[in-house]
């Protein structure tokens, strides 16, 4: 029997498309790595897996066979919301090259808020010369909300870089250097504890709208913010008034609800804002594409859908 053909189900431009494809194929020689587009019924009726990448659920129907897909993401929001009505298991992207990235982003928006860069370019525009009190990396307290495949690796490099760095995690965690806390009472904790805060949380149920205004009005005097999860984690509305009255000192934002940025947006032009787009870490095409071939090939040796597939309940 021939082996069924890999299709890649994704919305994505041509060029994105084609520069996946060619990754995939190079990354597994012995499977057949093809558009959707390109398959036939029968085909379509063989398929077991799908890579996807923002898939149209309507495409995923079309292959009635199906049991697993493997995302080229790590945030599942989306999916788990789409797929709600399958039993498909859902695996996502969990890559220590990915995790390299946005521990490297991490660093440097902290040090971006820990150096006062935004009041110096404030400054400079305003053509004042006026040196700032420095403050310690260790008396910079940083708070990590997610302590997975990012936030941990996150956390790494903010203990290297010598700040003190708290936790939190819906599980308890023990790492090295880290103050971890977990559940409820532990994020108010870690809340009361922290200069910059940042946010590398998954968004669920649980984590939509949990940065609200009471949660913002616990941090530190003249806290910030560093959100690189997902924009509906942050109340906007609760953002926007702790930035205008002081609570907040500014806000680096890489991830919003509704991404292009609309041009009339007010974070464009707050002066507490940095915009980012989207940009903190971009999955490397060639590592998730070896990644995700491990997982076929290992599926096509044994016929088990992989361990560590998404928990559907827990939304993550
Ligand atoms: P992960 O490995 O699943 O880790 C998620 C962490 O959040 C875990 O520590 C988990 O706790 C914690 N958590 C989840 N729900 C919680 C809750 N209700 N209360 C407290 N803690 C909770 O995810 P990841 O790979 O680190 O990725 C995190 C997110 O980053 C993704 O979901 C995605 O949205 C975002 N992301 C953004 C970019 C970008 O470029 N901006 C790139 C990649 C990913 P437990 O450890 O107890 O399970």
């Amino acid at each position: 029997m021939t082996k069924p053909v890999l299709p890649f189900v994704a919305q994505a431009d041509d060029a994105a498309t084609a520069a996946w494809l060619a990754a995939l194929q190079r990354a597994m020689p012995d499977e057949t790595v093809l558009p959707l587009s390109a398959l036939d019924a029968a085909m379509r009726r063989d398929c077991r897996v799908a890579i996807v990448a923002n898939p149209r659920p309507q495409d995923l129907r079309t292959l009635p066979a199906l049991a697993w897909v493997h995302s080229v993401w790590a945030g599942v929001e989306r999916l788990v919301s789409d797929l709600a009505d399958t039993n498909l298991a859902i695996m996502r992207l969990v890559d220590p090259r990915l995790a390299q990235t946005m521990a490297e982003a991490v660093l440097a928006w902290t040090l971006y808020l820990h150096r006062d860069m935004p009041r110096y370019a404030r400054q400079q525009r305003e053509r004042l010369w006026r040196p700032i009190e420095p403050v310690r990396a260790c008396d910079r307290r940083v708070g990590l909300l997610g302590l997975g495949a990012l936030g941990e690796a996150a956390a790494m490099q903010l203990r290297n870089a010598g700040f003190t760095v708290h936790g939190w995690s819906r599980t308890p965690k023990t790492l090295p250097g880290v103050r971890c806390h977990s559940g409820t009472d532990g994020l108010d904790e870690l809340l009361a504890e922290t200069d910059i805060l940042v946010c590398l949380l998954p968004l669920t149920g649980e984590t939509l709208g949990l940065l609200d205004e009471a949660r913002l009005a616990r941090l530190r005097p003249e806290a910030s913010l560093i959100n690189f999860a997902r924009g509906p984690i942050v109340d906007d509305a609760a953002l926007r008034s702790a930035l205008d009255g002081g609570a907040l000192r500014h806000a680096v934002l890489d991830v919003f609800s509704t991404e292009p940025l609309p041009s009339d947006s007010w974070h464009w032009t707050h002066p507490g804002v940095t915009v980012l787009p989207h940009i903190s870490a971009p999955t490397d095409r060639e590592s998730a594409s070896a990644l995700v071939a491990t997982q076929i090939a290992r599926y096509r040796r044994t016929g088990e859908i992989p361990a560590g597939v998404v928990d559907r309940r827990r939304g993550y």
